[in-house]
């Protein structure tokens, strides 16, 4: 048995820490990769010197190259700049309706950014999914079709549109617009406001005052993915002289890599909420930090290799834990670090399951109250003894178990707990040893 399990340590055992040198050989390709995905100069700075930062000094994952495991970090730290990350990971960040009907909802951005399209998907989203009452309002009196379209557009998506009349300012149209969604209650009104090609003062202006006049629930700038490093300079204007809640991304169904929703991201703070991936109106899509992340880094497959190794280390840590078991030299350390496992690897029983002739006993821990409040609870418990009371839990007085508590912002009975459920952990372990050795002398590994 022990040979077998050295055998998988020798292999992954980590064979010290990424160098300066490793990093500085990695962060020349990702400053290029970014670069080539359109991500803009400050921004690729700004994410190499994080990569650097958390990079230098990590440990080494033995079964891959020191570049391929930057380029994960790399990419952890793209998910983390696009929003994403540990615990983020829940439902992507959506339309917010919660505000009094009706809920005006402003587009902005530049001519053709997508905006009138983008306000169509919204509409037959929220009307279908949703089942929201939307009313759709075209205030672009600029280009002369501008209106007409949003009427076809509302007609496609089955949803209601401001009737048309001349010669009113965006103002006036939003104004009424909000009159007629209050009068006829509706849930959600929809304002398309016109673009330029270019940002002007005229078109922040105009913004600015219906926005000010309509107070919108969300205001979202739509880009286009393909205006690459133009972006910075677009959200960061709309964003001061307007103010934005949120970013939509069109054209991701075309070939650029996205690192516009990096840069925007970055420069103005708002989340990517909705990606346009098509004309059609069903081509709506949620935003998923990950999945732009591995399209703006374009290495994916480096990514899952280093996600894969680093979980067989995790697997290999656990085979030990399972030999110390076995053994009977587990200590409240050794727990203390099997409950940082957990969560990783599932659960403790998993970890157990790796030992030889564990049936009944891993029913008996799985009833046992493993819930993950108590489990931090209890890792700040240990976290608060010196390793030799780890060792020797025995030791410990009642007037340093009150310490103890006090330190972990616990009880002296939480103290107790812990002691009395890793005692009958231990009893059971020797228990389980014992029936494992008499699994071995059957033949091997469980
Ligand atoms: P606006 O000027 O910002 O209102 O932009 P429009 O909504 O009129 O869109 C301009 C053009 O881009 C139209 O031809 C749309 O069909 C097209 N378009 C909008 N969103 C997308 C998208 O996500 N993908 C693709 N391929 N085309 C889009
Ligand atoms: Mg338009």
């Amino acid at each position: 048995l022990s040979g077998k399990l050295n055998g998988v340590f020798d292999r992954l055992r980590r064979r010290g820490a990424l160098t300066e040198a490793d990093v500085a050989e990695a962060s020349r390709e990702v400053r290029i990769a970014l670069l080539e995905a359109d991500v803009a100069l400050p921004v690729v700075k700004d994410i190499v010197s994080k990569v650097r930062e958390r990079a230098v000094g990590a440990n080494v994952i033995k079964s891959v190259s020191p570049a391929q495991q930057v380029i994960k970090i790399v990419n952890d730290c793209l998910v983390e700049a696009l929003g994403g990350g540990e615990g983020v990971e829940q439902a992507p960040p959506g339309i917010s309706l919660q505000a009094a009907s009706p809920v005006p909802i402003l587009m902005i951005g530049l001519q053709g950014s997508g905006k009138t399209t983008t306000s169509g998907k919204i509409a037959l989203r929220l009307r279908t999914r949703d089942k929201k009452k939307v009313l759709l309002a075209s205030l672009d009196v600029h280009r002369p079709a501008a209106q007409l379209q949003l009427e076809t557009l509302a007609k496609q998506a089955g949803v209601a549109s401001l009737p048309i009349v001349a010669g009113q300012t965006p103002l006036q149209i939003a104004a009424r617009a909000m009159e007629v969604a209050r009068g006829e209650l509706y849930d959600v009104v929809i304002l398309d406001t016109a673009g330029r090609l270019s940002i002007d003062e005229a078109l922040m202006d105009e913004v600015a005052a219906v926005k000010a006049a309509t107070r919108p629930h969300e205001s979202l700038l739509v880009v286009d993915a393909m205006t690459g490093q133009d972006a910075v300079q677009t959200a960061r204007a709309f964003n001061e002289r307007v103010g934005i809640t949120g970013i939509v991304m069109t054209r991701v169904d075309g070939d650029a890599r996205g690192g516009a929703a990096l840069s925007m991201r970055a420069v103005t703070g708002a989340p990517i909420k909705l990606l346009g991936a098509g004309e059609k109106l069903e081509a709506l899509e949620d935003f998923h930090p990950d999945r732009i992340a591995s399209r703006i880094l374009g290495m994916g497959d480096i990514v899952s290799l280093v996600e894969k190794a680093a979980e067989t280390i995790d697997r290999a840590e656990a085979e030990k834990m399972a030999a110390k078991m076995q053994k009977g030299q587990f200590d409240l350390e050794d727990y203390a670090s099997q409950l940082k496992q957990i969560g990783k690897m599932g659960s403790l029983s998993g970890i157990l399951g790796m030992l030889p002739g564990i049936g009944k006993m891993k029913a008996q821990l799985e009833n046992a109250n493993l819930d993950n409040t108590l489990l931090k609870r209890q890792a700040a418990i240990i976290g608060s003894m010196t390793p030799k009371e780890r060792r020797n839990p025995d030791i410990l007085k009642a007037s340093r178990k009150k310490r103890i508590a006090a330190g972990a912002g616990a009880t002296v009975q939480d103290v107790n707990r812990l002691l009395k459920q890793f005692d009958d952990m231990s009893a059971m372990m020797k228990r389980m040893s014992k029936l494992g050795q008499k699994g071995l002398m059957r033949g091997g590994l469980g």
